[in-house]
């Protein structure tokens, strides 16, 4: 596998992270894109695909914390980067100083960012809670904030660049949410018109929005998992059916083999016994490495050729598959999750299994699994 033989990798397939952004430059059908890294873009690493990003003319790169869009100016992105996410107190000196683009979601927040600019101009996105209820302004300190920043940029202190809202229900296009809150981002964007303010970026579409709405696109989109080859609405259609090919694959290979007899309890709690003689295989990744313990007896990984399921609880460092009557040796490579081109789960395949989302799958695997990018 790599020089460290590291007992699981996850390789990146940064052709298809580039593959996936021109699929979704496509739909967003000339609305300009920001590619969304943030949590070490989505576990797939964040300067590699922040460097795939630009060099396939992604103007705008997406990232939570001051820390990450620091770390990217770091390596020497150039770009525009927005940050959107910080507790009071936050080095907005610092995010100012390096050119980030800051999202304020109150008047309050608004007031440190231009405190901290310290007499440099700041270039903030206003937040609007259009429905989420999660960060944003809503109803009357929507208003203060609009006063706020038309007061701000007036004096200088601050450029309105952006406008934006996040959507709750993007994955299921019909709720009514969706059009709801749409409606309500169209009413924000007049209110801040008429306090003089016309920010040349509305933006609110999410992946599944890009791929299902062209009505929410604006002036630009922001994408995330659909960039990573996931589908963001698997109710709707898949990955391959909106063309997009998941980049990560998480590998190992078997540390154990053993033959047990039927009857044989396996792994913590004995939750599975073994109805016949068969070859367990030890995977050594668990938990500690993001593979989830509601995995445990519900998914399946690839060896050998085929599906093999995963039996007994998934512990923190290690996991059994049953291998039947196949002969297998230690070493022989196992496919948790890929492309699911040969017949391998996907990230999906595990999200399902799990009862959770693709998101939390890739963005799970921990700091003990190398990257490699290809
Ligand atoms: N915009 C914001 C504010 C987000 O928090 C996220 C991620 O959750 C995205 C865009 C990208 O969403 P998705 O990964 O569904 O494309």
């Amino acid at each position: 596998m790599s020089r460290h033989d590291p007992a699981a990798e996850a390789v990146v397939d940064l052709d298809a992270y580039a593959h996936n952004l021109s699929v979704l430059g496509e739909a967003a059908r000339g609305a300009r894109m920001m590619a969304v890294l943030k949590a070490d873009a989505y576990g797939h690493g964040l300067v590699e695909c922040a460097r795939t990003a630009r060099a396939n003319s992604v103007s705008w790169l997406g990232v939570t914390t001051i820390a990450e869009a620091l770390e990217l100016r770091e390596v020497a992105d150039e770009g525009r980067i927005l940050c959107w996410l910080y507790p009071p107190g936050a080095d907005f000196a610092s995010a100012v100083e390096h050119d980030i683009d800051l999202a304020a979601s109150s008047a309050a927040q608004l007031g440190e960012i231009v405190a901290a600019a310290a007499g440099r101009r700041a270039r903030v996105h206003l937040k609007v809670d259009t429905g989420m209820s999660r960060n944003g302004a809503l109803g009357a300190d929507w208003s203060h904030l609009v006063t706020a920043a038309a007061t701000a940029q007036r004096k200088g202190a601050i450029e309105v660049v952006g406008v934006w809202s996040h959507l709750a229900c993007a994955d299921e296009p019909t709720h009514p949410s969706v059009a709801a809150q749409e409606q309500v981002f169209r009413e924000a964007v007049v209110e801040l018109a008429s306090a003089g303010i016309e920010p040349e970026l509305r933006h609110l579409a999410n992946s599944a929005a890009t791929l299902t709405r062209p009505s929410a696109h604006f002036d630009l989109v922001r994408v995330g998992i659909a960039s990573y080859g996931l589908t963001p609405a698997p109710n709707v259609a898949s990955s391959s059916e909106y063309g997009l090919r998941p980049a990560m694959t998480l590998r190992a290979r078997l540390a154990h083999v053993k033959r047990v007899p039927a009857g044989s309890g396996v792994s913590y709690g004995h939750t599975h016994v073994t109805s016949a003689d068969t070859t367990l295989g030890l995977v050594p990744v668990g938990y500690g490495d993001g593979v989830l313990r509601a995995l445990s007896n519900r998914a399946s990984v690839w060896c050998a050729g085929d599906r093999r399921p995963i039996v007994g609880r998934v512990c923190m460092d290690q996991f059994m598959i049953d291998l039947g009557d196949t002969e297998i040796e230690v070493g022989e490579p196992v496919t948790l999750f890929g492309a699911g081109a040969e017949g391998d789960p996907t990230a999906q395949d595990w999200a399902d299994a799990a009862d959770t989302i693709s998101y939390e799958v890739v963005t799970r695997i921990g700091g003990r699994i190398e990257r490699r990018h290809l």
